[in-house]
């Protein structure tokens, strides 16, 4: 009898989030046979969790819970088909010349820059609709960030969102988007170029988990964990990592690339994010119509390595961040309705880096330097003078650090000794696995880091391509 071969697919794709799925878009178009492979489940409208307890323990890596080992950041990993697509906060923004020029310092890659990244940027954005929130459906907490910013005379701007109709006029809550969104308007790779890959023939494997990669042979075999307990070997001829910054250092490392790639799971960086909150003799009821409507948009904050963002979350995270126990945390819940929220997130400059323990296990070592510290401080600065103008009776600063944006691990160079991923998206010294998602970030640049990620994963997929046809 012959062995079972598996079939040889031209890519396989490791992870579901916001770079595998446009990568599979483009390489289905072109006609590839495509396999990807998700860890977490496939909902759909209908079935996403329906509150934030039940979405951070579903939707994430560890129910939410991943904790660096000095246990001042929590990091919040997606797990899910459609990744941090489905859970973020979609805000969407091109980044600035002084983040390439850094990612160009770091990384000796020619591209990085504004010029050459904007056909990549005009055609990410062609494959979502972004919006800003009109003025008559903003909410009080965005009144107290205008209010606030107007009066001490700094820059702010209104926030693009990668979202199609919110329906604010039948009274949306767009809070709870952040555990799916439920009338298909966040523009989640699910929605958008998920949905075209699969209907030009993507083969899906959501709750299947990949845990090693081969590459010895010809081609490259991916062995996973399936939903039931059992395993499975895929074949392929390509291997593209889509699986995010602390995925695919964990998946390279327990496969034994650590020796000949000595940069697998360094310089990683996370944007650290904390939520501060203002507390009113009235009720602002941030959790209310539209979610976030404006950013800082001042050159004195970016030069001091920080921005502010008008955000909220739900009742379960809020109750995570405040101090206290008992009764005292019950009083502060209680005043939850007057809370205005602002959150501060800085621009790391102190590398982390993604370890895995004996028994294959994520080991998160993020450190903040002082640097770092201090930049979190200059915000929080600023947050507490915005908040005093606009008549706020007490400040709560949230006391837990939390790493959204998680990038780097296996960033990308033109040395080998320092770098993981080539210029042409490659991995030093394998012709076929290649990778374009957050993890291929050469340091932090302090913007929010989605459309990027969609550019470049445009770019990897006409790359990856060209080098097919050769
Ligand atoms: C709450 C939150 C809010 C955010 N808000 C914003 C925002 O407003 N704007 C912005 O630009 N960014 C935001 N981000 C960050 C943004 O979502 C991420 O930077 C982005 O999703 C990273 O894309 P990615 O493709 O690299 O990885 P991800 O989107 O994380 O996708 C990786 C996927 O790979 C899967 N995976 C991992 N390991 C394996 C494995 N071994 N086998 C199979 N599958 C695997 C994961 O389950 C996941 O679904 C936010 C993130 C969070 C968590």
């Amino acid at each position: 009898m012959t062995p079972h071969r598996p079939t040889r697919h031209d890519y396989i794709i490791v992870g579901a989030g916001i770079s595998g799925p446009f990568i599979a878009h483009e390489l289905c178009r072109a006609g590839a046979d495509c396999l990807m492979i998700e860890a977490g489940r496939h909902y759909s409208r209908r079935t996403y969790p329906r509150n934030d307890l039940d979405g951070t323990a579903q939707l994430y890596w560890s129910g939410g819970l991943e904790l660096g080992t000095d246990a001042r950041l929590v990091f919040l990993r997606p797990k899910v088909v459609g990744g941090g697509s489905v859970v973020n906060q979609a805000l969407v923004d091109r980044f600035d010349a002084e983040a390439f020029d850094s990612w160009r310092r770091d990384s000796g890659v020619d591209f990085f820059n504004e010029d050459a990244m904007a056909p990549w940027y005009d055609a990410a954005e062609a494959e979502i609709a972004i919006q800003t929130i009109p003025g008559e459906y903003r909410n009080r907490n965005a009144d107290v960030f205008e209010q606030g910013f107007q009066r001490l005379g700094y820059q702010l701007a209104p926030l693009r969102r990668a979202q199609k109709d919110c329906h604010y006029e039948q009274g949306n809550c767009c809070i709870e988007c952040l555990n799916g969104c439920r009338i298909g308007s966040k523009q989640s790779t699910p929605e958008t170029v998920l949905k075209k890959a699969l209907e030009r023939g993507l083969e899906l494997r959501a709750e299947t988990e990949a845990v090693k990669i081969d590459a010895s042979t010809k081609d490259v075999w991916v062995t996973c964990r399936t939903a039931d307990g059992g395993t499975a070997t895929y074949r392929g001829r390509n291997l593209v990592l889509a699986s995010g910054a602390i995925g695919n250092a964990r998946l390279l490392l327990n496969s034994g690339f650590g020796k000949g790639l000595p940069a697998v799971g360094r310089n990683f960086f996370c944007h650290p994010q904390y939520m501060n909150f203002g507390v009113y003799d009235q009720p602002v009821r941030s959790h209310l119509g539209a979610f976030q409507a404006f950013k800082s948009d001042d050159a004195g904050f970016r030069k001091n390595g920080f921005k502010l963002e008008n955000v909220y979350a739900g009742p379960a995270a809020i109750a995570l961040l405040l101090s206290g126990f008992g009764r005292q945390h019950q009083r502060a819940m209680e005043r939850l309705s007057h809370f205005a929220c602002i959150e501060v997130c800085t621009r790391d400059t102190h590398p982390g880096r993604i370890k895995v323990n004996r028994r294959g296990k994520v080991i998160i070592v993020k450190e903040q330097n002082r640097e770092d510290l201090e930049r979190y401080r200059r915000g929080l600065a600023v947050i507490d003078e915005i908040f005093q103008t606009t008549g706020a009776k007490e400040m709560i600063h949230g006391k837990m650090g939390i790493g959204l944006h998680l990038m780097g691990g296996c960033g990308m160079g033109t040395d080998p000794a320092r770098s993981v991923v080539n210029p042409g998206f490659r991995l030093h010294g394998h012709k076929h696995i290649y990778c374009a998602d957050s993890s291929m970030f050469p340091n932090a640049p302090g913007i929010n880091p989605s459309l990027t990620i969609m550019a470049l994963s445009k770019k990897a997929a006409a790359q990856l391509i060209k080098d097919g046809n050769q």
